[in-house]
Parts: structure tokens; sequence; C-alpha cells
């Protein structure tokens, strides 16, 4: 990677994944300017290498987990319920998604030094920590 162009290659690579190198790969169809250095292309062996997924638990975690943290930054403090009425439409507060679905989300990212989460009576708020 060029010094201090990161973002210049992660785009290049980002697009030569999406005209080129997909999981059928048109490497000479599309003029791939890798086939040069492509241990692929060169042994024709496209099979890709055993990537650990991302279990989708995790990724719908970190999902809503970036969901949460963007609604905070436009807001000063939200209160429980709303907040998650708003970062899920199928959002219920004594449902599989509600209340005790969003506490565990918010204690990670109260974990994380993200967020305060502060109960005074009835009412739950929840702000950015500042
Ligand atoms: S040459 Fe390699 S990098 Fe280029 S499209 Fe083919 S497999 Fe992908």
């Amino acid at each position: 990677m060029p010094a201090g162009e990161s973002r210049v290659w992660n785009n290049a690579v980002m697009e030569l994944g999406g005209v080129a190198c997909g999981k059928s790969p048109s490497c000479d169809e599309a003029g791939c300017p890798w086939r040069e250095w492509c241990h692929a292309y060169q042994t024709g062996d496209f099979t890709a290498p055993d990537v650990p997924e991302q279990p989708s638990f995790e990724g719908s975690r970190r999902q809503f987990r970036g969901r949460i943290v963007r609604l905070l930054g436009e807001r000063d403090v939200i209160s429980l319920d709303t907040l998650g009425h708003r970062i899920r439409v199928d959002y219920s507060p004594d449902g599989e998604h509600g209340r005790e679905w969003l506490r565990g989300l918010l204690s990670d990212l109260a974990d994380d030094g993200l967020v305060e989460v502060e109960d005074s009576g009835d009412e739950t708020s929840v702000r950015l920590r500042g």
C-alpha cells in the first residue's frame, strides 16, 4: 500500500471486488491489473481462503450499537423506550427485542465507556458519555 494512501487503496480494492474479483472472477474480461501478482490467477485456484465469518448475531449487535451511538450523537438525552423505537421498527418494551435486549446493548456500550444509562424512578435515560 502506498504510504499515506490508505483511503485510495481501500477504494481501489473495493472497486476491484465490484468489477472483477467476485466469487467467479472475470480476470481477463475485466482486464484486472493485479493478474501479474495474483496467486489465484496464476494457479487457477479461485477457492477463497477460509475467512472466519462474523456470526450474524454479532453482526446485528454491532449494527444496532452503531445506530445507538449515531442517534445519541444527535440528542443530549433520550429515554430508553424512545431510543428503542428509533433504532428498530419492531421494538416492543416487553418483547423479544425490547428493554432487556436494549439494556444488554447499552451495558456493552457503557462498559466500552461510550454511553451513560441513568435510572430514576420509572424513567431510564441514555446519553453519550461526555
Ligand atoms: S486476477 Fe486475481 S485479483 Fe484479479 S480478478 Fe482475477 S482473481 Fe481477482
